[in-house]
């Protein structure tokens, strides 16, 4: 085996590739328009295509491609040749600046909200020189970013670099406020750990709904779930174990520091960590670790699960979003130190933090509004659906003793201690471990635990970075004109808390109590994708987004769209695949077993005297079962029709959700408890449990 030093970033055109292979003056340009952040310069375009090109044919590459992320949650690819034919009928192999800068993917079959007339079906990518070029299946990938003919975002990507940009700029004022004037950017640091499942691909062959929806739509417990928690960090399984080795392979050579592999709560469910890394990179990385994640495990004989919630009864997957800033320079905004009291750089950021989560409840809970996690949240595995911040008792009571003004004196305050001898440092044991958090202070970031797992860290990022960005303009503002600046600061925190404090809660987010507490509070609790996703249009967030420049009133309008379309062809495709499965197979699967037990109560009979209660009394609840089964598939059909003549966006999503979801439901139950008397032979589908401990 290779060492792991010498293929990491093998497939990549990183720093180090570009310094060996470009011209001097070509390099460096390049270099500071990555570092910091600027537009390119078209006059070396030509150069590093070129460059890149003759890497590629290298690395075995004959294709190139712009890869995207358009709003359909995965990646797109259109893949052109190098080939370019010459006078005297060969071919050779050509890649221009101008197919390095632009492409022109035919746009129309790309989710747009309306944004794009149909007569207007161009959409652009444009080149994201930030986040490195790589070589994948043969074909050298360029990450771009996905617009319409007018610059409209048709994608993940461009808010995402539009909102790095607002915080830089926002950040950067914070800084040079305390002094550090040698600092040129600040960056958002993102590290995504990413939840799946493993199921036996012969298994899931058996299963449309895994095959169609991803998840299963039926199937009732086996007798073993999660309950003896023998799976969390438990021994890897022989084939798990060369499963994940592969997979850390693969992403090492793409670059991709994947770090940490372990088991997770439940059975076949484990979790893949990287280090964190610049926010548009981390996002282009964790959408190559879902696609290699699931490639992969095909080459060993199984299926990687993406969704959030591939099993009812079994804890479901999500995403945990770390987040921090820190500057070239290497300071990280939310690192406390040793003396988190007397770190007013530090205080003032947390300050930011909680008054944006508290002021935008609702853009967190959007961001990871789907079909899919609306399964998981608030139903005791995952966060509630209600936002609030874990800080942790420590750093809460520095902050409310600031609030307080308490263990301050007047001359303290301005030299600015930030009171309080209580909190000598932070103890590192004290700062995390509120699982059951949405938002989590844990050390030196904010992990935000309610993305799913199937979803692109974007959006998630993009409220983050836009909401704070905003705060900090607001804090600027003020200290820029202060006349005391320590005093300033102060106020600033204690007016936070004030206002505030309410989105801090540290006890236990599962609990009941909790949502009486959060009502009481008047924290936003937004059960589903229907009642979060209208929010996002709301004046004010057109107005935060236009502030900084992140998305237009057309964009949110057109995304608003999106996601509820998206939402509700989710649901479609979910109910008519389990439409199919009770009229072709559970239906048919429940009378031949009832069938059967009719002869075994004629045979009986016919010898006489033979008790048969057991199988009059299993025919009657089968054909019960069958009966309701029959008859609510009727209806869940007459819904899906109705819900698909509706014009109106919202409310079709609203159907999905109120009545069809529901159905589905009831059908399951009666499904479950027939799949639960039914002998595995007569049933059609692998049970829970061989997809579950099968591996
Ligand atoms: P866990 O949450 O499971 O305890 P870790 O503490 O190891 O895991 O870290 C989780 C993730 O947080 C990792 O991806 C790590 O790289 C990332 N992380 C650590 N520091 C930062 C930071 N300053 N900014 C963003 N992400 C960070
Ligand atoms: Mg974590």
């Amino acid at each position: 085996m290779d060492k792991v030093s010498e293929i990491f970033g093998i497939n990549v055109f990183n720093d180090s590739v570009m310094r060996e292979r470009l011209p001097e003056d070509v390099y460096a340009t390049l270099k500071s328009t990555i570092k910091e952040g600027k537009g390119i310069d078209s006059s070396i375009a030509d150069t590093v295509a070129s460059a890149m090109k003759d890497w590629a044919i290298e690395k075995g590459a004959t294709h190139f491609t712009h890869w995207f992320q358009p709003l359909t949650g995965i990646t797109a690819e259109k893949h052109d040749s190098f080939i370019s034919p010459t006078d005297d009928g060969h071919v050779i192999m050509e890649f221009s600046g101008k197919e390095l800068i632009k492409g022109e993917p035919d746009a129309s079959s790309f989710p747009s909200g309306g944004l794009r007339a149909t007569f207007e079906a161009r959409g652009y990518t444009a080149w994201d020189p930030s986040s490195y070029a790589f070589v994948k299946d043969e074909t050298l990938c360029i990450p771009t970013a996905f617009c319409s003919y007018y610059g409209e975002a048709l994608d993940q990507k461009t808010p995402l670099l539009r909102s790095m940009a607002a915080i830089n700029k926002q950040a950067l004022r914070i800084i040079k406020l305390f002094g550090h004037d040698d600092v040129k950017r600040v960056n958002v640091t993102v590290g995504p750990e990413q939840e799946y499942f493993l199921v036996d691909k012969n298994m899931y062959d058996k299963r449309p709904d895994l095959i169609f929806c991803g998840r299963t739509l039926i199937g009732s417990m086996p007798p073993k779930g999660q309950e003896m928690d023998d799976h969390y960090f438990g021994v890897l399984k022989p084939r798990v174990a060369s499963f994940m080795r592969e997979l850390d392979r693969e992403l090492w050579k793409l670059g991709v520091l994947a770090k940490t592999e372990h088991n997770e709560a439940a059975p076949a469910q484990h979790e893949l960590a990287p280090i964190f890394t610049t926010t548009n990179i981390a996002a282009d990385h964790n959408q190559l670790t879902m696609e290699m994640m699931k490639k992969t495990a095909q080459k060993h004989g199984l299926v990687c699960l993406l969704h959030e919630k591939p099993y009812d009864g079994v804890n479901g997957s999500g995403k945990h979003n770390n987040w921090s800033l820190s500057t070239d320079t290497g300071i990280n905004f939310l690192k406390p130190g040793k003396e988190p009291d007397k770190n007013p750089l530090f205080l003032l950021s947390l300050a930011a933090v909680i008054k944006a989560v508290d002021e935008h409840q609702e853009l967190l809970r959007i961001s990871v509004a789907t079909a899919g996690n609306d399964h998981r949240l608030g139903a005791n595995e995952a966060p509630p659906a209600i936002i609030s911040i874990f800080l942790g008792e420590e750093l809460t009571h520095l902050l409310e003793s600031i609030e307080n003004g308490e263990h301050h004196d007047n001359a303290k305050r301005e030299r600015m201690n930030m009171g309080s001898d209580i909190i000598p440092s932070i103890r590192k044991d004290n700062t995390d471990r509120n699982r059951t958090s949405p938002f989590a202070f844990t050390g030196n970031k904010f992990e935000f635990r309610m993305l799913g797992s199937a979803s692109s860290i974007s959006d998630t990022n993009v409220m983050l970075n836009t909401m704070v960005a905003d705060v900090f303009a607001e804090f600027a503002d003020r200290l820029e004109k202060a006349e005391n600046f320590d005093f300033e600061v102060n106020s600033i925190i204690k007016e936070t808390m004030d206002n505030h404090k309410r989105i801090i809660f540290n006890g236990d987010g599962y609990s009941s109590e909790w949502e009486k507490e959060a009502e009481r509070r008047g924290l936003l609790n937004l059960r589903s994708t229907v009642d979060a996703i209208p929010l996002l249009k709301s004046e004010e967030n057109i107005a935060l987004f236009s502030r900084h420049g992140v998305l237009s009133r057309t964009e949110i309008n057109s995304r608003v769209d999106i996601i509820l379309e998206n939402y509700a062809k989710t649901v479609h495709i979910e109910a008519l695949t389990l439409i199919e499965m009770m009229n072709r197979e559970v239906i048919p699967a429940i009378t031949a077993y009832t069938d059967l037990l009719c002869t075994a109560v004629l045979n009986k009979n016919s010898i006489g005297g033979i008790n048969s209660s057991v199988e009059r009394e299993l025919i009657a609840r089968l054909s019960a079962a069958n009966k309701e089964i029959y008859s609510l598939t009727g209806e869940l059909k007459m819904a899906v029709s109705s819900a698909e003549r509706t014009k109106d966006v919202l409310e079709k999503a609203t159907m999905y959700h109120d009545t069809i979801l529901k159905l589905m439901g009831d059908i399951r139950k009666y499904a479950d408890s027939a799949e639960s008397v039914v002998p595995s032979d007569y049933w059609p589908y692998p049970s829970y449990g061989d997809l579950l401990f099968n591996i």
